[in-house]
């Protein structure tokens, strides 16, 4: 698995950065605060949704304890609660379930408002006897919101800012008589209003601290998927050609040999041995040896990959290729192809020159010979044996279990 191609390939610097930094939210770059929103989104959007609603909800149940309080109160209870507090939560609802993140945040904030300016209102204007009740009950709506709204921290401290105002203002509108009881409880709402903005402070900075984690982690784990990943393709690999080593051919070829029973489709398995390579060695050096494996592993991959076979590299200068579906004539053009493309690439020498290298291909099918893998391996070893004895750089077919026959 790779690493989420989503993420910016500089991600982990800046998540570094801002973690060990201890950078508040408005200094982490623009694509961490934007990873953070996506992630706090869905959450945001059904939180907002259900505080919105108990907050409509508790609006709507202060029409009783308005109507205990006089008709006067009722009516004006029932114009603004009715005409503007119920209608703010309604579009913040709608907006909590549709709207994007700015619109969210401000049909959040004014909700709140009005519920404190209309509650500070209707306490303050009729200098009822209730009037220290509204203004708590104001104070409280306030307190609740701060605490529990999930925005951030600045649109929280605006939210008590202009609910305060807003309830200040009114109070400066007052007809003097109720002013004085007013005064402190007001003083008393803008004191706690400001003790309870720690708590989304505290909190936020936790919760980013806990998001900048959660994402060290995620790109750690990724990281370590990917290693993993890289390694378990280095260990089917060989080191020399890149070709599938025996491990890996051995399960390709298992799965191959019983995908093909099931289908009732043939199979066919090549034994490729590099013809007099001790020679070659010993002529030209190992180096050259090396150089001359890689150049015949380029060219049978070319062949047998090309056309849907594996090809692996499965002793010093033995190959081995599995071909699917095919039909035995298939299979030996196939074959004949990978031998003459072999040979038609001399080796080049470092010291200048070119040498010319074959192989000898021993193939089985397994209708014909192949009751089990380790049946068919023998097959085409022996048929592989059959081309060297008769004289090398030639492809023999298995014609039956224990005796290869001469075909190709
Ligand atoms: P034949 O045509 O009968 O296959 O003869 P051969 O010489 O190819 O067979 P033999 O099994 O006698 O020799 C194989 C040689 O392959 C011996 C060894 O030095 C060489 N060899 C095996 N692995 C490597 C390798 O990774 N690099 C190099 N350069 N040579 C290798
Ligand atoms: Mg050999
Ligand atoms: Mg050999």
């Amino acid at each position: 698995m790779k690493p989420d191609p989503k993420l910016p390939h500089d991600i982990e610097a800046m998540v570094e950065q801002a973690a060990d930094q201890s950078l508040p939210f408005r200094r982490w770059p623009a694509v961490l605060q934007e990873m953070w929103r996506s992630e706090q989104a869905p959450r945001r959007r059904r939180e907002l949704a259900f505080i919105n609603a108990i907050a409509l909800i508790s609006c709507l149940l202060c029409l009783p304890l308005d109507y205990t309080n006089g008709p006067q109160i009722f009516e004006q209870g029932l114009v603004l609660r009715l005409g503007l507090v119920v209608p703010a939560y309604c579009v913040a609802i709608y907006a909590a379930l549709r709207g994007g993140w700015v619109i969210q945040r401000w049909t959040s904030i004014l909700p709140v408002v009005c519920y404190a300016g209309v509650a500070g209102y209707i306490g303050m204007h009729n200098g009822a006897s209730a009037e220290g009740g509204y203004v708590m009950g104001a104070a409280m709506i306030v307190v609740l919101a701060t605490v529990i709204l999930p925005l951030r921290v600045a649109s929280i401290a605006l939210m008590a800012f202009l609910s305060v105002a807003t309830m200040w203002a009114i109070w400066a509108a007052l007809p003097p008589a109720a002013e004085q009881e007013a005064f402190g409880v007001l003083a008393y709402l803008s004191a706690i209003s400001l003790v309870a903005l720690t708590v989304p402070f505290r909190t936020a900075t936790l919760k980013d601290r806990n998001f900048l984690y959660a994402i060290r982690g995620r790109l750690a784990s990724e990281r370590l998927l990917a290693a993993n990943e890289q390694l378990r393709e280095l260990s089917h690999r060989d080191d020399l050609t890149g070709l599938p080593n025996r491990r890996y051919f051995e399960r390709i070829f298992d799965t191959a040999f019983h995908a093909s029973v099931i289908n009732g489709e043939d199979l066919a398995v090549m034994m490729i041995d590099v013809d007099r390579f001790k020679l070659f060695n010993d002529t030209h050096g190992h180096t050259a040896g090396d150089r001359a494996l890689k150049q015949v592993a380029k060219e049978l991959e070319k062949q047998f990959v090309t056309s849907g076979a594996t090809v692996a590299r499965v002793g010093g200068e033995e190959f081995v290729a599995v071909v699917e579906h095919c039909t035995e004539q298939e299979a030996l053009s196939l074959a004949e192809r990978a031998r003459h493309s072999v040979a038609q690439r001399p080796v080049a020498l470092e010291i200048g020159g070119r040498v010319s290298i074959t192989v000898s291909i021993g193939v089985a099918m397994r209708k014909k010979v192949g009751p089990s893998t380790d049946a068919l391996i023998d097959c085409a070893d022996e048929a592989l044996y059959a081309a060297k004895t008769a004289g090398r750089n030639v492809v023999r077919l298995a014609d039956r279990v224990g005796a290869p026959g001469f075909a190709g």
